[in-house]
């Protein structure tokens, strides 16, 4: 570990994989690299946590085309951890939305995918809105790529090409995905079923960019990977890579200010007052503590960040819970897939709608088994297996907690848990009955459980939302107003795994001032 007066190339505040990706890359281009790190964990929200045995994932389940040999995301991974990384297709039908008593199961392929909608919508005009619908994905898929190089372009690109880009990415993103799935459909079913996977972007269909459905829609299209040995295995991967090549990470490490002189980044002070030096300070802790935050105040003032900031919104929070099951993933009929649960209503909007209060019925219920998807699983644990579930819940319903520490939060909160986990159990039974009975360890975390250990201030899951507006501000870049600091993860570019590891790929691009992506290319045979 270098000495505290020694000047860093790079640090980086936040161990997230868009934080790990960035430092992987710097590491081994021969860049002097140390990640600062809050938690008593490394991963961010790829981290995981154990109990009595068991070990659940807080926010990876599955990650799209990273299975798939010679993808893009594929070969970032391969590089970032050195061929450490493998990753388990998940099953064909990766993904099962029910609806009531009724299930629809998303099949890996796009033909496979567009046969099965068209045998379940089998009239002709639902057969010429799928078409349409396919379509529309792929002009958009297209887009994607003017999205991503929008967002390294020097700024003085920015009125030329950046202009084109942006009207590329623009047409899509700007409508709403209900208004463009309504100008190919007025089929609510279908429409339901087509946006059954919202919660992977935390917005119903009226609200979120038709962009990011388009993005996230395509994204897991050929199905979708699995780390195997869980998600704690890409920190655990990637970390080695970055101190072969000399990096230093380091946990309980909380920046508290980015130090700035002449409008430029030079080090970090962390809460403890020690101050660290670096050439480039990059923020992996998402644009709202980056901006209003991390910054100091002057700083924050001259830019006109806390305007900017304006124009966002928190995405969704959630609700998780986490259950150790007693019995083998094959006893318990577990499968390798995801289930979305809704209302039997179709319509999104509504359901959210109705979702008033805790009483209210659940809009949409996520499930997994993680030791089902993981091959290394039941090897390690025989007699056991996992289940997860979340749901969206707005952050607003929490904040009489707000002021409470962790485990103290008073009896009220922890009987508010035991209801919805209650609430919760009554949804997963409908689709699994098997696990009745099976529970040997359960628990709970609510939007403040998120907050206390990812520090995003709304428990937000995805950072900004997606909205249409989202797509229309210019400084969710790696670059930012402040010369040599920088953005990395899920706010420079786009939300998930994939997008925050192309959030580092991106930033370490624009430091670097080469083709991450070509070099990446070579790399990777
Ligand atoms: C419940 C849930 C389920 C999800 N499921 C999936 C999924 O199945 N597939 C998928 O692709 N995506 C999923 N996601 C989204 C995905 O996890 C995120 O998009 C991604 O991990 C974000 O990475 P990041 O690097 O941008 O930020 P984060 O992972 O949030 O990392 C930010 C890091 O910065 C640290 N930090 C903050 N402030 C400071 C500070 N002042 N000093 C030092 N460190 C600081 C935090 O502690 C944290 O470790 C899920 C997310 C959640 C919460």
């Amino acid at each position: 570990m270098k000495s505290q007066n020694t000047q860093y190339d790079a640090i980086v505040i936040g161990s997230g994989i868009g934080g790990l990706s960035v430092a992987s890359i710097l590491a081994k281009s021969g860049k002097s690299v140390l990640v600062l790190e809050r938690h008593y964990m490394i991963g961010g929200y790829t981290h995981a946590f154990q109990r009595k045995g068991f070990s659940w994932d807080v926010g990876l389940h599955y990650v799209g085309d990273v299975h798939i040999p010679g993808t893009m995301i594929n070969k970032v991974f391969r590089y970032i951890t050195n061929e450490q990384l493998q990753w388990k297709a998940l099953d064909a039908h990766y993904d099962r939305a029910v609806f009531g008593n009724e299930e629809f199961a998303f099949i890996q392929g796009r033909e496979p995918l567009k046969k099965s909608l068209k045998a379940y919508f089998p009239d002709p005009e639902s057969h010429a809105s799928i078409d349409a619908y396919f379509q529309l994905l792929e002009k958009a898929s297209r887009a994607g790529m003017s999205f991503f190089i929008g967002k390294i372009l020097p700024p003085f690109l920015s009125s030329t090409i950046g202009h084109f880009l942006r009207k590329n990415v623009l047409r899509y993103s700007d409508k709403t995905t209900l208004e463009t799935l309504r100008s190919i459909t007025n089929n609510e079913k279908l429409i339901g079923i087509l946006t059954a996977q919202y919660g992977d972007y935390g917005l119903p269909p009226n609200t979120s960019s038709f962009f990011m459905h388009a993005m996230l829609a395509n994204h897991y299209m050929e199905g979708a990977g699995y780390p195997i040995g869980g998600a704690s295995n890409l920190a655990k991967t990637i970390v080695p890579v970055i101190e072969e090549h000399g990096g230093t990470v380091r946990i309980n490490a909380e920046v508290k200010e980015v130090i700035i002189k002449n409008n430029t980044a030079i080090g970090v002070e962390l809460i403890n007052g020690e101050k660290i030096y670096a050439t480039n300070i990059i923020s992996d802790a998402g644009i709202y503590n980056s901006f209003s935050k991390l910054l100091p105040t002057k700083t924050q003032k001259e830019h006109q960040l806390k305007d900017k900031l304006k124009n966002l919104e928190p995405s969704a929070a959630h609700v998780g819970l986490y259950l150790g099951l007693k019995g083998s993933t094959k006893e318990l009929h577990l499968p390798a897939c995801n289930y979305w649960i809704f209302p039997a209503e179709y319509n999104h909007e509504l359901n959210q709608k109705r979702y008033k209060n805790f009483d209210s019925e659940l809009p949409v219920t996520y499930l997994s088994f993680p030791s089902a998807k993981d091959p290394e699983w039941q090897k390690n644990h025989p007699e056991k297996s996992l289940a997860e579930a979340v749901i969206i819940i707005p952050y607003a319903w929490f904040t009489e907690w707000e002021k409470t520490s962790w485990k103290k939060r008073g009896a009220d909160y922890e009987q508010l848990k035991q209801r919805l986990a209650d609430q919760m159990l009554e949804v997963i039974y409908r689709v699994k009955p098997e696990i009745k009975g099976k529970i040997e360890y359960m628990e709970v975390s609510t939007p403040l459980t998120t907050k206390q250990f990812s520090n995003h201030q709304h428990g937000e899951i995805y950072g900004a939302a997606f909205t249409p507006k989202r797509f229309r501000q210019p400084f969710l870049t790696p670059r930012t107003p402040v010369k040599n600091f920088y953005l990395t993860g899920q706010d420079a570019s786009a939300t998930g795994i994939t997008g925050s590891t192309m959030g580092g790929v991106l930033c370490a691009t624009v430091i670097l001032k080469k083709n991450v992506f070509s070099l990446i290319e070579r790399s990777i045979k």
